[in-house]
């Protein structure tokens, strides 16, 4: 068993003494079946919430409508929720209720792929319902059931799919695949916000090049966010073939990679990143080097002192996009000789050219030392107190 499973192994044996069952679920199983490393233990019970509650002394309320209790246990928390079924999905999203039920086979017919939905238990054997390790050994996402159902109930599920061929590399089992062609309407309802965090996955994954075309093929693109402005087909192309040899390693990359580089103009790319619901720092960091991204070729110092803070997620890009080596180490070289990495390193500020007596506060203060920073970066002023000071005087 890998070690975080050792670890977690207790917890299920005090559930299992308690008189319940309890198994290792979802993710932490399928993973480590492959032999990759896992992120989170999800463990699920027959035990009621309440009933975890009276095994456990340290527990934490995370998700109780769902049935979830975090346990907390030598530094870990590990979520436990108790079987359960969902039922009646009426708006393409959520089940209407979920149903706690006793039994492990229930819990696992909710899932949603076949790789999702084996369980383990404290004597660490596989339940494989579904034939998941067949799916497996076929390298294939296979959705639990009928997939025209499993799809209506939550179409979240169809890009789910394509998240997990492209973190597997793995391809789509023809039922599967028939399903999403027909259903892909559906991802109008799903909240951005869900659909945000699979895609950032998709785009991040090994396959990421092959899911990308096919989520056009069975036709999901038309329902996603934003793209009002987008020239969809010929730049999803490209970014197919960019992906093809190296994926984005965090968010700033991905959309970095995705919006930034789509040509689009300043109004269209703050209507793509206001529809995706970016955060903040994911809407600046895009809205800053697409720019950057666009003089790519002809960039002035100025330019690289503006972006150095975004150097990495700058240079990953662009090299993402294929753009020529010989350019990145110049680039590279460029950012590392800069005089100053920000407005904070400069010797001198406004309070000092106030009390000299060389400058007053106002406008006019800000415009100056606006000046100074760009003298400085450019190599036309040297970052000394007298030639700044010198400098300051003279304008
Ligand atoms: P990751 O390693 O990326 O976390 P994961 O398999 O753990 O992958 P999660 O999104 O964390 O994926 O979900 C945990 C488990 O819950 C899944 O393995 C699956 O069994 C189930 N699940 C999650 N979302 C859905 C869904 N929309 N429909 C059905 N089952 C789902
Ligand atoms: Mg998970």
């Amino acid at each position: 068993l890998p070690s975080q499973l050792v670890a977690a192994k207790p917890i299920l044996d005090r559930i299992n003494a308690a008189g319940f069952a309890a198994y290792f679920v979802g993710g932490c199983v399928r993973d480590m079946i492959l032999g990759e490393s896992l992120h989170d233990v999800d463990i699920a019970s027959s035990a009621y919430p309440e009933e975890i509650k009276a095994i456990f002394d340290r527990t934490v309320d995370t998700g109780i409508q769902h049935g979830t209790v975090m346990v907390l246990d030598h530094g870990e928390g590990y979520e436990i929720t108790t079987f359960r079924t969902e039922s009646t999905y009426t708006d393409f999203r959520r089940p209407d209720s979920v149903t706690f039920v006793r039994s492990l086979e229930e819990d696992l017919k909710r899932r949603d792929f076949t790789i999702n939905a084996f369980a383990l238990d404290a004597d660490g054997s596989v339940i494989d319902l579904f034939d998941g390790l067949g799916d497996l050994e076929k390298k294939q996402i296979r959705a639990v059931g009928k997939p025209n159902e499993r799809f209506t109930e939550d179409a979240l599920r169809m890009m789910r799919a394509l998240r997990f061929a492209s973190k597997l590399n793995f391809s789509i089992e023809e039922g599967t695949l028939e399903a999403l062609k027909e259903l892909s309407p559906n991802l109008k309802k799903i909240a951005v916000e869900r659909i945000q965090v699979e895609f950032e996955k998709l785009l991040m994954g090994q396959a990421a090049s092959q899911s990308l075309l096919t989520m056009v093929e069975v036709g999901l693109l038309p329902y996603f966010p934003g793209q009002k402005g987008m020239v969809i087909d010929q730049h999803l192309l490209l970014l197919a073939n960019w992906l093809e040899k190296k994926q984005p390693k965090t968010l700033l990359e991905v959309w970095t990679l995705y919006l930034g580089t789509g040509g689009f103009n300043p109004d269209e790319l703050q209507t793509e990143l206001r529809a995706w619901k970016l955060s903040r720092e994911i809407m600046a960091t895009v809205t800053r080097l697409s720019k950057a991204i666009e003089k790519r070729n002809d960039l002035s110092t100025w330019d690289l002192y503006q972006i150095n803070d975004l150097a990495d997620t700058f240079l990953a890009v662009i090299e993402m996009m294929g753009v020529d080596f010989s350019l990145i180490e110049d680039i590279k070289k460029r950012l590392n000789a800069l005089s100053i990495r920000s407005g904070k390193d400069i010797v001198v500020n406004g309070g000092q050219l106030i009390q000299s007596g060389i400058a007053t506060p106002g406008p006019g203060l800000g415009k100056l030392l606006h000046e100074i920073e760009q003298a400085i970066v450019c190599g036309e002023l040297s970052n000394t107190k007298e030639a700044i000071f010198d400098f300051a005087k003279e304008h």
